[in-house]
C-alpha cells in the first residue's frame, strides 16, 4: 500500500491515473479507524477504479487545543485495516506542515445558513476548519467521487454545499451511519468510553428509534420533549441537544409538510465525551 506524505508525490500519482482516465474516489478521515470508515472505503472501492484515504488531524476544525492534542494518532494500525480491505488503497497522510505552511488558520465561508444549526452552535469556528481543508484537499485530488458519513449529517450537507458554491464537478456520496451492534454509532470516540457506558449509550439510537416512531402521530415539538424527559430520567447520559430539522435547509421544523424530509439529530455527553447521532425521520 502507497503512504503518500507530500501533495506533489500525490499528484503526480493522480496524474497519471486521469491521464488514462481513471476515475478516483476520495475518502477523507482523521485516522483512528474503524468499520465505520472502512465501510466508506468499500463503497468508494465500488464505484472508482482507485481510492484515495486521507488521514490528517485537521488542526483548524477544533474548537479546543485540548482535544487536538489528544486525538489519537494510529498511522500504523490504520494503515494495516485499509491493507485488509485493499492494497490498491492509496493513503494520503501529509504533516501540517505540508497543508497549512505557517499558516495554521480557516478561511471563512457561507454555507448559506447550514452552518448555524446545531453542531455550528457548539463547536464554535468547525465548519469553517472542515470547509477549509476540504477546498485544500479537493483542489490537490480532483476526485471524481467523495464519500461522507451521514453521522455527520450536517457535514454532509455542508460539504454538498461547498462542492456547489466553488463550482467543483465532484459528486458528494452519503454513506449510511454503521453501527455497533447493539445500536450505538460507530466513532473513534467509543474507545474513550468504559465498557459500562458504552453499552449504556446504546440507549441514544432506542431513542431515537422510538422518537421516529412517535413522529408519525405527534408534532415536533411533542417528540423532542418527550425525547427530553427520557434523557432527564437517565442516570449517566446528558442530553445536549434534540434537534427536528428538514434535511435540506437543517433548520428545526415548525410545521410537518408532506412533501419534505426530516431528520432527528441529538448530540449527547457519555462520561464526558460528546456522541453525535441522527435518524431518518420519513
Ligand atoms: P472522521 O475520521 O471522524 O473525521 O470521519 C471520517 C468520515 O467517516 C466522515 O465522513 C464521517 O462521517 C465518517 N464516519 C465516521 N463514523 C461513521 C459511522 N459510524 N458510520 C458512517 N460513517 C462514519
Amino acid at each position: 500500500m502507497e503512504v503518500l506524505k507530500t501533495k506533489s508525490k500525490l499528484k503526480s500519482v493522480l496524474k497519471l491515473l486521469k491521464e488514462q482516465n481513471k476515475s478516483v474516489g476520495f475518502v477523507p478521515t482523521m485516522g483512528a479507524l474503524h468499520q465505520g470508515h472502512l465501510s466508506l472505503v468499500k463503497k468508494a472501492l465500488s464505484e472508482n477504479s482507485h481510492v484515495v484515504v486521507s488521514i490528517f488531524v485537521n488542526p483548524t476544525q477544533f474548537d479546543k487545543n485540548e482535544d487536538l492534542v489528544n486525538y489519537p494518532r494510529t498511522l500504523a494500525e490504520d494503515t494495516e485495516l485499509l491493507n485488509t480491505v485493499s492494497e490498491k488503497i492509496i493513503v494520503f497522510s501529509p504533516s501540517a506542515k505540508e497543508i497549512y505552511s505557517e499558516n495554521v488558520a480557516s478561511e471563512r465561508f457561507s454555507f448559506d445558513g447550514l452552518e448555524f444549526e446545531m453542531e455550528g452552535k457548539f463547536r464554535d469556528g468547525h465548519f469553517d476548519g472542515v470547509g477549509t481543508i476540504l477546498k485544500k484537499f479537493f483542489e490537490i485530488i480532483m476526485p471524481n467521487n467523495a464519500y461522507f458519513g451521514e453521522k455527520d449529517f450536517q457535514q454532509f450537507r455542508i460539504v454538498q454545499k461547498l462542492v456547489e458554491k466553488l463550482d467543483l464537478p465532484i459528486n458528494i456520496i452519503g454513506c449510511d451511519i454503521y453501527r455497533e451492534s447493539h445500536g450505538l454509532a460507530m466513532s473513534s470516540r467509543n474507545e474513550r468510553l468504559s465498557k459500562d457506558t458504552r453499552q449504556q449509550a446504546a440507549f441514544i439510537y432506542k431513542t431515537l428509534l422510538t422518537a421516529k416512531n412517535r413522529f408519525v402521530k405527534n408534532s415536533a415539538n411533542e417528540v423532542k420533549k418527550w425525547v427530553i424527559k427520557e434523557f432527564e430520567k437517565h442516570p449517566t447520559l446528558d442530553l445536549e441537544y434534540i434537534e427536528i430539522a428538514n434535511i435540506k435547509t437543517l433548520k428545526p421544523l415548525v410545521r410537518k409538510s408532506k412533501n419534505q424530509k426530516y431528520r432527528a439529530f441529538i448530540a449527547v455527553f457519555a462520561d464526558n465525551i460528546r456522541l453525535i447521532d441522527n435518524i431518518a425521520l420519513n
